[in-house]
């Protein structure tokens, strides 16, 4: 695998979180990383309120959980560590080496995704595929690395299908409309 060089430019592409001491949130566990990303791991947050999905995946916790993106129902997206470091969200340690992880926020349930989120979710990781050179098969679910629902409702067919441009995509958020990142996602996680 290729050393990855000049990263740290591509980050300029993607909302970060900003603490209200101006410094950049990171998820708490990452571990630095020396080889491109090759392939990408989508997975459902099992909660679904955005601010709340993003502090407990940034945040210390029992399970050490973290990820790179998070992207919300109404397609806000947030990269919450940075793709240089590995973070820990695919059950296998090889797989979280080798792959850029991306939760959407979904409840429990299997209901289908809006619109907005996977129009955003297949623009990220059409722009990821470009960044790193990962093939579209390469974009994978979690419950095709280990026994799981995760992503439960999610085509992962499909979604692999629109970030070919096989299929026509679904609507994104309409411009007109930008929707900023919540001053409460700031507050609580600054905690
Ligand atoms: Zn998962």
């Amino acid at each position: 695998m290729a050393l990855m060089t000049g990263m740290l430019a591509s980050y300029a592409q993607f909302p970060v979180l900003v603490g209200v001491d101006g410094s950049v949130r990171w998820a708490h566990f990452r571990t630095q990383r020396y080889t491109r990303p090759g392939e990408i791991v989508l997975h459902y947050t099992a909660g679904g309120v955005f601010e709340n999905d993003v502090y407990y995946i940034t945040k210390e916790n029992e399970r050490k959980i973290s990820v790179h993106f998070v992207v919300a129902q109404d397609g806000r997206v947030l990269l919450v560590c940075p793709l240089d470091y590995t973070a820990n969200h695919a059950g296998v340690w090889a797989r979280n080496v080798s792959s850029i992880g991306i939760e959407l926020c979904h409840p429990n349930d299997d209901a289908p995704y809006p619109e907005p989120q996977l129009a955003a979710t297949v623009e990220l990781c059409k722009t990821l595929c470009a960044l790193f050179d990962i093939p579209v098969a390469s974009i994978i679910g979690h419950r095709e690395i280990v026994p799981t629902v995760c992503p439960r409702a999610l085509d992962l067919d499909m979604v692999r299908a629109w970030v070919a441009g096989d299929q026509p995509q679904p609507e994104p958020q309409p411009k007109s409309s930008p929707i900023p990142i919540s001053d409460s996602i700031l507050k609580t996680n600054s905690e």
